[in-house]
C-alpha cells in the first residue's frame, strides 16, 4: 500500500494544490458577498449575550466564543485547515513550535504511567524543553538512540508516550513509523510526530498510525519567515481535556499570526515543489563539492536509509547538514563568506539560510550530548530556499573556494 498517499478516510478528496488555495476562505454556501479572505477576528472578547447563552457557549452545548485565549474564529479557521492538511481529526494552534510541543507531550501523558521517550538528536529547543520538564516538574523522560533498534524497541514497549523527529533536525535521521507505532501498541503510547522538517507536503505521519503530530508553523506552513508559530493535530477526535490542557497552558496564538500562516497556506504546495527540487540540487552538488567531507539529507539516493526513505516520505525536503574537509575552521569561514544565503536560525522560509548547530539552535544541548547525538562543531546546517538554483550554488561556491 502507498502510505503518503491521501489515504486517511474522513476528509476531502481534494488535491493538496485546492485545499491550500482555499484555505479558511469564503465557501459557496457561506453569506452572500462575503469577502474571499477570511476576516481577522481581532478581539479578546465576545458579547455573551443572555445569561442563557452565555450557559451555552461555556457549556458548549451551542458554538459560540466567549474569550480569545479559549478559541477564536480566525484560529479555528488556520486549525480546520492545518488539521486537513495531515489528515487528522482536529488540531489545536499554538503561539509557538515550542509551545506545541509541550503541549502535545501534557495531553499525550495525561492519566498514563511510564516516561516520555524519545532520541537523541532533536531540535535543541525540543530537548531543553524536555530537560525542564524533567528537572524542574519531574516528568520522567528517556532519552534513548534511536539508531540502534534494539534499544530504541526496548525503550518503546515501556513508554508512556513517545516525541519523535523524522527526519531529525539536524542529521536527517530517519525512524520507522510503522514500526515505532506497532512497537508501542501493546503498552498503547501515544506516538507524537514532528512534522515540521517533512511537512504533510512530504510526509503524512497519520498514515503509518501515529497519534499526533506537532508542527512549527513558524517554518514551511507560513513560509515567509514574518511570524513564530505552532500546532498540535491529533488523528482522533480531540477531547474535552485536550482543549483544556490546550487553553490553560495559555500558548495560544493571536488572530493576525494565524491570519498569516493561513495566508502563507495558499502557496504552500507550490513553495514545496520549489523547496524540494532545490534541495534535491543542491544536496547533490554539495555532495560532489572537493571541500565537502560529507552530506546529510532525507533524499540522498546513497542514504543508509533510502528503503525506509521511499516508504516514508515523497520526497527529501529542503533541510540538510553538511560538514568540510576543513572542520570547524573551514565552516567559520565559510559562513562568514556567504553573500546571498543569509547566517541565520530557522528554516522553511523562501530564502536559503545557514546556520552552525552547535553555536545556534543546538546551543543549549551540552557538548556530550551534541556528540553523542552527532552534531559535530564544524557541522552547517542549510535551509535551502526557492531562489534559482544557479544563484545558490555561485554562492555556495564562491564561500567554499579557499581563494
Ligand atoms: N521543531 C522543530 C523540528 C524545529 O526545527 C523547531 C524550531 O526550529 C521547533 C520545533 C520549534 O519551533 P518554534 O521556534 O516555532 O517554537
Amino acid at each position: 500500500m502507498k502510505k503518503h498517499a491521501h489515504s486517511i478516510p474522513g476528509h476531502s478528496a481534494q488535491g493538496l494544490a485546492t485545499r491550500c488555495a482555499h484555505a479558511g476562505a469564503h465557501r459557496k454556501d457561506d453569506a452572500a458577498n462575503a469577502p474571499f479572505q477570511p476576516p481577522i477576528v481581532q478581539s479578546t472578547i465576545f458579547d455573551l449575550g443572555t445569561s442563557e447563552d452565555a450557559e451555552a457557549i461555556f457549556s458548549g452545548s451551542r458554538p459560540g466564543h466567549a474569550y480569545s485565549r479559549f478559541g477564536n474564529p480566525t484560529v479555528e479557521l488556520l486549525a480546520a485547515a492545518i488539521a486537513d492538511l495531515e489528515r487528522g481529526s482536529g488540531a489545536l494552534v499554538t503561539s509557538s513550535g515550542n509551545a506545541a510541543v509541550l503541549c502535545a507531550v501534557i495531553a499525550a501523558l495525561e492519566g498514563r504511567d511510564g516516561p516520555l521517550v524519545t532520541h537523541q538528536d532533536i531540535y535543541g529547543g525540543s530537548f531543553e524543553l524536555l530537560q525542564i520538564l524533567s528537572s524542574v516538574c519531574r516528568v520522567p523522560v528517556r532519552t534513548v538512540d534511536a539508531t540502534d533498534p534494539g534499544a530504541w524497541a526496548e525503550a518503546l514497549a515501556s513508554a508512556g508516550a513517545v516525541l519523535l523527529e523524522t527526519p531529525s533536525n539536524p542529521l536527517m535521521r530517519l525512524i520507522d513509523l510503522e514500526a515505532t507505532v506497532s512497537a508501542t501498541r501493546a503498552g498503547g503510547a501515544p506516538v507524537i510526530v514532528d512534522n515540521t522538517v517533512a511537512t504533510p507536503f512530504n510526509q503524512l505521519p497519520f498514515a503509518f498510525g501515529a497519534d499526533w503530530i506537532v508542527q512549527s508553523t513558524t517554518k514551511y506552513l507560513n513560509g515567509h519567515s514574518d511570524m513564530i508559530g505552532g500546532c498540535v493535530v491529533k488523528r482522533e477526535p480531540l477531547t474535552a481535556g485536550n482543549r483544556r490542557i490546550h487553553k490553560n497552558l495559555g500558548g495560544t496564538v493571536n488572530a493576525f499570526e494565524a491570519w498569516l500562516v493561513l495566508r502563507g497556506l495558499r502557496t504552500f504546495p507550490l513553495r514545496m515543489e520549489a523547496h524540494n527540487r532545490n534541495g534535491q540540487a543542491v544536496a547533490g552538488w554539495l555532495g560532489r563539492h572537493p571541500a565537502v567531507a560529507r552530506v546529510f539529507y532525507a533524499g540522498d539516493p546513497n542514504h543508509a536509509q533510502s528503503a525506509l526513505f521511499r516508504r516514508q516520505m515523497r520526497h527529501g525536503g529542503a533541510l540538510l547538514s553538511f560538514e568540510l574537509k576543513g572542520g570547524a575552521e573551514a565552516a567559520t569561514r565559510f559562513i562568514d563568506r556567504l553573500k546571498l544565503v543569509v547566517h541565520a536560525v530557522s528554516l522553511g522560509g523562501l530564502e536559503s539560510l545557514a546556520t552552525r548547530p552547535a553555536m545556534s539552535s543546538h546551543r543549549g544541548m551540552p557538548p556530550d550530548a551534541r556528540r553523542r547525538a552527532g552534531i559535530s562543531d564544524g557541522l552547517i546546517r542549510l535551509s535551502v530556499g526557492v531562489e534559482t538554483i544557479d544563484d545558490l550554488t555561485a554562492d555556495l561556491d564562491q564561500a567554499l573556494s579557499t581563494g
